[in-house]
């Protein structure tokens, strides 16, 4: 049983390469886009020529085939300088592409996949809308067939890419009387689709990540573009869930990674009472429980990751053991990250509370993992359901 996290060789150069790229691309540009909550359009253009937007895609789709780890690994490494455009990356290439690459048509993947990878396309998810968010069942979009068209009406809201995405892969009622069982999902261009519109929501964090309110006014998209079977989104739906809360565990890593490292860093240096502040046992305090928070956190992530690439069933869904393991480890690292990141903050002091200092972005864009990708509470109902399932014995 290997209980470290030591990587392979080709996995720490997975990491160097990612997070020099950050240093060198993003961080520079990283306050002034912060400060407009402006998306860098090169980002996915960037982020191809590195090989990194398709890790988990066959090859013959762009990908380079590999596991979760290595996502996680990638999103930990964007988000240790940008948490929001780290969930931006994960929001198109998890939770559009990868759910869009399990469940689509084949033609359809061919078509879509290649240009994902080499960042030519950027993608977005919608489930929520203004009335149906944790109760996402509840959600009142329709879609009705009309010859070989489905007309789309209704509305989404809080989707993470919307005003920038050339794929959007979203869920509708086809039968409403059928509940959860009259639930479809499709796919369609939105940049060349008629009926479609994405305003922007106006965040105080997660900026530079888009966000928007869709609304789909007499929509009409090919009948083909239905992905999976007719009534059968909940599959589609729940094949993506634990995927997702795993490999943005990555996003909220990155932030504590570099929380913790510019608190050391800024500790040391940082002299009060002519002393460090370093050398004040309240503030060795925070720097430890930072350490053990991050360190709890990685493992979480990590092992769950590990996990799902051990499955050769990954769609997760209730009743399985991934469920539970996965709403653990985005549970955990939501939670902790935000405790990291408020305490880099008071250890900074004043200057914590400036635009100028990238712990002021890691702060505010850490709440965000305790709400997206369905709230704590939401988390902490799917991992007791699979606790108090009958067959459940293990203690992993
Ligand atoms: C920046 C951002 C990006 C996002 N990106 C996307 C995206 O790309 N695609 C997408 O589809 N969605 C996206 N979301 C939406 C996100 O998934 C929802 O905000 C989340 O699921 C919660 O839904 P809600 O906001 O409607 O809150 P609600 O469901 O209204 O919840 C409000 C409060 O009630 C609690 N609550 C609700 N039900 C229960 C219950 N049964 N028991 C106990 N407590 C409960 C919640 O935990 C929460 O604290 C994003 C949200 C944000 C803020």
């Amino acid at each position: 049983m290997a209980l470290d996290f030591t990587l392979t060789e080709e996995q720490q150069m997975l990491e160097e390469m990612v997070y020099k790229w950050g240093i060198d691309w993003l961080e520079p540009q990283m306050e002034e886009l912060y400060e407009k909550d402006e998306f860098p359009p090169d980002l996915f253009r960037e982020l191809g020529q590195l090989g990194v937007n398709g890790i988990v895609f066959e090859e013959k789709y762009g990908g380079t085939a590999l596991g979760y780890v290595e996502t996680v690994l990638v999103y930990e490494n964007i988000a240790r300088v940008s948490n929001a455009l780290s969930m931006t990356v994960g929001a198109s290439q998890t939770l559009c592409f990868d759910n869009f690459r399990r469940n689509a048509r084949e033609e359809h993947r061919m078509e879509v996949l290649p240009r994902a990878c080499s960042g030519e396309y950027i993608g977005c998810l919608g489930i929520t809308e203004p009335n149906a968010g944790s109760d996402a069942m509840s959600m009142a979009t329709r879609a009705v067939k009309k010859g070989d068209r489905y007309i789309i009406n209704g509305s989404k809201i809080f989707i993470t890419n919307a005003q920038v995405a050339d794929i959007m892969l979203f869920y509708a009622k086809t039968e409403p009387e059928k509940g959860a069982h009259g639930m479809s999902a499709f796919w369609f261009y939105p940049k060349t689709t008629r009926g479609f519109t994405a305003e922007k929501i106006k965040k105080w964090g997660m900026r530079t990540s888009p966000t928007g309110l869709i609304t789909f006014e007499d929509m009409e998209i090919p009948a083909e573009n239905l992905v999976g079977e007719y009534n059968m989104g909940v599959a589609v739906l729940t094949s993506g869930l634990c995927t997702e809360r795993i490999t943005l565990c990555g996003c909220s890593l990155g932030s504590q990674r570099s929380c913790l490292e510019l608190s050391l860093k800024y500790a040391k240096e940082r002299v009060q009472f002519g002393k460090p502040i370093s050398s004040f046992q309240l503030i060795q305090g925070k720097l430890a429980d930072m350490y053990c928070d991050y360190k709890a956190s990685k493992w979480m992530a990590y092992s769950a990751a590990s996990y799902c690439d051990s499955l050769s069933d990954k769609r997760g869904g209730k009743g399985t053991d991934l469920d539970r393991v996965s709403a653990a480890a985005l549970l955990y690292c939501g939670e902790k990250g935000t405790k990291i990141a408020l305490d880099a903050v008071q250890i900074h002091g004043g200057y914590g509370y400036c635009t100028e200092y990238a712990v002021s972005r890691h702060y505010l864009d850490q709440k965000l993992w305790d709400i997206g990708a369905g709230t704590s509470e939401v988390r902490r109902i799917v991992i007791s359901r699979e606790l108090l399932r009958d067959e459940f014995k293990s203690g992993i």
